[in-house]
């Protein structure tokens, strides 16, 4: 096992550190704060169904019951991924990244998304200060290996662990390049389902939450 101190550890954002669903929930609110402001009687749509919210066509959904005009869809997509999401930490992935800051050699982020989106997020999340690798600004999403490089390249001749969730897409670099890694489990609220048995790269792990990470990787 190597020393925690000579670990980077390093997390995905999205439905690894916290849910996605609860941004979709405060990107609608806030887009239908901002219907409600140009007096489309935004208060009747207020409850969407739990399937409409994780459809992926939320906007969609809500211009058709508010009969607002299509041409601003444009317009309504940029006020959820501009908006400041009301989104937190739950007590476990504050613990688990106390901890990692407290004993780890390194900490970072590896996400794929929008530059000024994700970063909403992390400054939301309160983790405006940990070194972000965003798709947006490396150039490349994931499985690209650009990214991973360029934790090694800050935090040179270290064990490098990956925590993610997506099996379609974020242990194929980590496996390429000797990375161990672990895979959280959807608890059922995670926005995209986990599909485990089409995985191109398994985790060299799943674990249930990430509660469990310090025993795991004392298990490396
Ligand atoms: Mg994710």
């Amino acid at each position: 096992m190597p020393n925690l101190n000579d670990i980077c550890l390093v997390f995905d954002l999205d439905d690894t550190l916290y849910k996605e669903i609860d941004y979709v929930r405060s990107g609608i609110a806030a887009v239908l704060a901002q219907l409600d402001r140009l007096g489309f009687s935004a208060k009747s749509a207020r409850v969407l169904s739990e399937q409409e919210l994780r459809s992926g066509r939320a906007i969609d959904v809500l211009i058709a019951k508010l009969n607002v005009p299509p041409t601003m869809h444009e317009s309504l997509i940029w006020v959820y991924r501009l908006h400041h999401p009301n989104i937190g930490l739950d007590d476990t992935a504050k613990e688990i990244l106390h901890w990692a800051e407290s004993f780890c050699a390194g900490l970072a982020i590896i996400t794929d998304g929008r530059s000024f989106t994700q970063r909403q997020k992390l400054h939301a999340l309160g983790l405006g200060h940990i070194p972000a690798f965003i798709s947006a600004e490396v150039g490349v999403t994931k499985p690209d290996q650009r990214a991973f490089l360029a934790v090694q390249k800050l935090w040179p001749s270290k064990v490098y662990v990956y925590v993610a969730d997506n099996p379609a897409k974020d242990f194929i670099a980590p496996r390429d390049l000797g990375w161990p890694s672990f895979g959280i489990l959807d608890d059922g609220r995670n926005s995209h389902a986990q599909n485990l048995k089409i995985a191109p790269a398994q985790p060299t792990k799943w674990l249930h939450s990430l509660a469990e990470l310090p025993d795991a990787l004392n298990s490396l």
